[in-house]
């Protein structure tokens, strides 16, 4: 079996690629926490206002990679952003 998840080194050492959108991480109070892949090892979210957005689009279009600005992260940051966005 090839193992075909993706690595990156990240603040808390080796992790999983994850996707997350900018504004998961650039802020502090609960942005919303939408899941487009559950697959843990292929780890991707965005916030309340780029699934808006996307919804508008219907696609992935420039506009919506322009407001996305999807960064990598490792898992862990992943599952803080979960945290820390997700609205109860
Ligand atoms: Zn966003
Ligand atoms: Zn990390």
């Amino acid at each position: 079996m090839e193992d075909s998840r993706l690595e990156i080194e990240c603040a808390h050492g080796k992790g999983i690629a994850s996707i997350v959108c900018c504004h998961l991480l650039n802020f502090v109070d609960p942005v919303g926490f939408i899941e487009n892949s559950s697959d843990p090892n292929d780890l991707q979210a965005w916030c309340f206002a780029c699934e808006f957005l996307f919804q508008q689009e219907g696609e992935i279009t420039d506009e919506f990679k322009t407001f996305n600005k999807a960064k990598v992260v490792c898992e862990r940051c992943y599952a803080e952003c979960k945290n820390t966005h997700s609205l109860k």
